[in-house]
């Protein structure tokens, strides 16, 4: 199977480095020629362009920032959709709006090619392990076409349901990541005020009902300030931002996602954009004039 792979970032280069590893005949291109030199470096064929990257793939892998570069690299001249050979399956990664999967996807068909979208949660760690968790939309046949390959860049792939159910669920997930994240934040402040050590607090609740993966990776970061990513605060604003389109579009109202989102596009305004997403605490001590 020969697969070409665009978007070496933070997660693109070492999900490609890890196919590379298995032993994928790999075609890869960026943006970015040291990224390219990354994987290439591994195994890979570096590729000049996005024609290059497609040229003869049976399956073609994007993993870029957001929905305006995956259309892009689909729909321009030289694109994804003119390079791809017929009957060519393109699995995009990226989290994006779902609507923009269901689109890309229609146009794809008209000419003859298949999607899937399969956004990933984990982060830089995982994607380096190649324990992903992967959620996917699309078809069945598919799936199981590149269920083995998906396997190799994480420990489960899970298919949600039809073309744009792997963003929406991507986008489920980031909802309940950023609120865990702000209720950590409330719970902390109100312990550290009344007085009470902040780590005996996580001690005593980490087992309980509370307790959670997000808690359990971003205690220590918030304790210690310390808020280099891991997940950036302008990733999740545009995970948040495409959460409400999405929710506008099917005529819902999420009041709490609403108030995060304008949280940490608070703290990208004061130049915070790239911390990770638990210097949502910043927002909070900065509001209340109290450190934890
Ligand atoms: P990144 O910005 O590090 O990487 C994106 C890459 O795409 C860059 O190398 C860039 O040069 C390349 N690129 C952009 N436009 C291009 C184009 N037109 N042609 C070719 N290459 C192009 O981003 P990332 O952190 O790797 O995230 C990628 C996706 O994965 C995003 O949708 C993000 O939300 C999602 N994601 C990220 C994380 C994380 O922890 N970083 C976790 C889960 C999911």
């Amino acid at each position: 199977m020969k697969i070409g792979f665009i978007g070496l970032g933070i997660m693109g280069k070492p999900m490609a480095i890890n196919l590379a590893k298995k032993g994928y005949d790999l075609q890869v291109y960026d943006l970015n020629a040291a990224n390219v030199g990354a994987v290439a470096a591994a195994g890979a064929a570096a590729c000049a362009s996005v024609a290059g990257a497609c040229a003869g793939a049976d399956v073609i892998i994007t993993m870029l920032p957001n929905s305006p570069q995956v259309e892009d690299v689909v729909l321009s001249p030289g694109g994804v959709l003119e390079s791809a050979r017929p009957g060519a399956l393109l699995v995009d990664m990226s989290s994006i709006n779902p609507m923009v999967s269901i689109s890309l996807e229609q146009k794809l068909a008209e000419k003859g090619l298949r999607m899937l979208d399969a956004p990933v949660s984990g982060g830089e760690p995982k994607a380096v392990d190649g324990t992903l968790s992967i959620m996917c939309g699309g078809r069945q046949e598919d799936f199981d076409q590149v269920r083995e390959l998906l396997l190799c860049m994480g420990a489960s792939a899970v298919l949600v349901g039809k073309i744009g159910s792997g963003n929406t669920a991507k986008l489920s997930n980031q909802i309940i990541v950023a609120m865990n994240i702000a209720a950590a934040c409330e719970a902390y402040l109100l312990a550290a005020k009344a007085g009470v050590e902040v780590e005996k607090v996580f001690d005593a609740i980490k087992g309980g009902l509370a307790g959670s993966t997000v808690l359990n990776a971003k205690t220590g970061m918030m304790m210690a300030h310390d808020f280099k990513p891991g997940f950036r605060i302008g990733l999740h604003i545009k995970d948040l931002t495409n959460a409400m389109a999405s929710a506008g579009s099917l005529g819902l109202q999420l009041p709490l996602s609403g108030q995060v989102l304008e949280m940490m596009k608070t703290l990208d305004a004061q130049g915070h954009g790239a911390d990770d997403h638990s210097g949502l605490l910043r927002y909070y001590e900065e509001l209340n004039q109290f450190t934890i």
